[in-house]
């Protein structure tokens, strides 16, 4: 069955049509970056036009650029390539951040899912090693936006770097690396519009990076091997558009409403807290994510359980856990995520799905009571 209503971009955004175009484009005229040939100086100048795109973007300059696989490779190397001895990060990270680095410790966060910059304060005083500080600009599962300039202001207190995993912000809020002041950023570029497979770290310039991989020059010696000059030409211009924002605030917020109304007992998690404008994380109470995750796929809708992983299975929400929220809550909710090409329509569509589920379950939780 086609997708009709694709309501997951936090997972995955679909590629835009001037991305793809990019990327056939360069596909079809090929040729090795490091090449001194007119082909070679051809996918050479792809890669350097995107390098400026997705700098303008994050508000960095182009030699602060280092392309990587996605989101993933950039947290990894930000964290193991740092070289400081104690990392501390967020309750709530990404697991690209949280394994990471085994011995990280691991700050808490309060109920709406925000650091504790108290227990962030204690922490960096206890021990005088020097330390990496890792907090996201937003998190994929609730959308809630982290204090970054408090963050940075107290690792600086304490000679401390900061880095910081923007893949779920970039796009959907300004970004500004110089301003903010952190040392790293995690990009990825299918969070916005471009291809899986790419994305960036952001080094300030002067910031130590030990690279992971050896063998090559690419990227200034920050990481070897032949870059993905398709994958990076697609990031370039979806970068371009991101540029433009995100302006889906108006439809989510209608969807929690129509939401609370059929289910009065629906929970939105962090909806104290300042959020993305195009995430909800809502528990439909009773009802089992999966459940809902199902009978949504079938009505065409596309959604995640809060806690989708990687392996597809669902597993209980860190995430929710680390902000207190009971585990047969947690294992209710649902993740909402829309995006460039989301439409009132699909808000429509999607509210009508989730009124006949619950419609459904009511009415058969009152036939087993009645049968009971
Ligand atoms: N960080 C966050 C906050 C994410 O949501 C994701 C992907 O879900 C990643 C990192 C990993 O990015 P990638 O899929 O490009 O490896």
């Amino acid at each position: 069955m086609s997708v009709s209503v694709y309501l997951d971009h936090n997972a995955t955004s679909p590629p835009r049509p001037a991305v793809l175009d990019a990327m056939v484009e360069a596909l079809r005229m090929g040729g090795n970056p490091s090449s001194v040939h007119r082909a070679g100086r051809n996918a050479r100048g792809r890669i350097e036009t995107a390098r400026r795109s997705v700098a303008t973007l994050v508000g960095a300059l182009p030699a602060e650029v280092v392309f990587t696989s996605g989101g993933t490779e950039a947290n990894n190397l930000a964290l193991t390539g740092s070289g400081q001895p104690r990392v501390l990060v967020s309750a709530v990270e990404h697991d690209s951040v949280l394994k990471a680095v085994a011995a990280a410790e691991i700050v808490p966060v309060d109920h709406d899912g925000i650091v504790d910059l108290s227990a962030l304060e204690r922490m960096l005083r206890e021990a005088s090693e020097p330390a990496l500080v890792s907090v996201m600009l937003a998190n994929n599962e609730t959308g809630v936006l982290q204090p970054i300039a408090e963050v940075v202001r107290l690792a600086r207190t304490a000679g401390a770097l900061v880095h910081c995993d923007a893949v779920q912000g970039t796009g959907k809020v300004t970004v500004d690396f110089h301003g903010l002041g952190v040392d790293y950023l995690s990009l990825s570029a299918h969070k916005f519009g471009g291809p899986t497979g790419v994305g960036a770290l952001v080094v300030r310039d002067g910031a130590p990076l030990r690279a992971d991989r050896r063998g090559g020059g690419q990227e200034r010696y920050r990481r070897a091997g032949t870059e993905n000059v398709a994958g990076i030409a697609g990031f370039g211009v979806a970068a371009e558009a991101a540029a433009a924002g995100l302006d889906v605030a108006a439809l989510r917020d209608r969807l929690e409403v129509e939401l609370r109304r059929i289910a009065p007992d629906a929970v939105v998690h962090g909806a104290a807290a300042t959020r993305l404008g195009n995430t909800t994380c809502i528990s439909m109470p009773g009802v089992k994510a999966e459940t809902q995750v199902m009978a949504l796929d079938l009505a065409g809708i596309c959604i995640s359980a809060g806690a989708a992983c990687s392996s597809g299975k669902v597993g209980a929400s860190t995430v929710l856990a680390a902000m207190g929220v009971p585990a047969d809550e947690a294992a209710t909710a649902i993740r909402v995520s829309l995006g460039w090409n989301t439409t009132a329509d699909d808000i429509e569509r999607l509210i009508a799905a989730w009124r006949d589920l619950y419609v459904r379950v009511a009415h058969s939780d009152i036939a087993h009571a009645q049968a009971a």
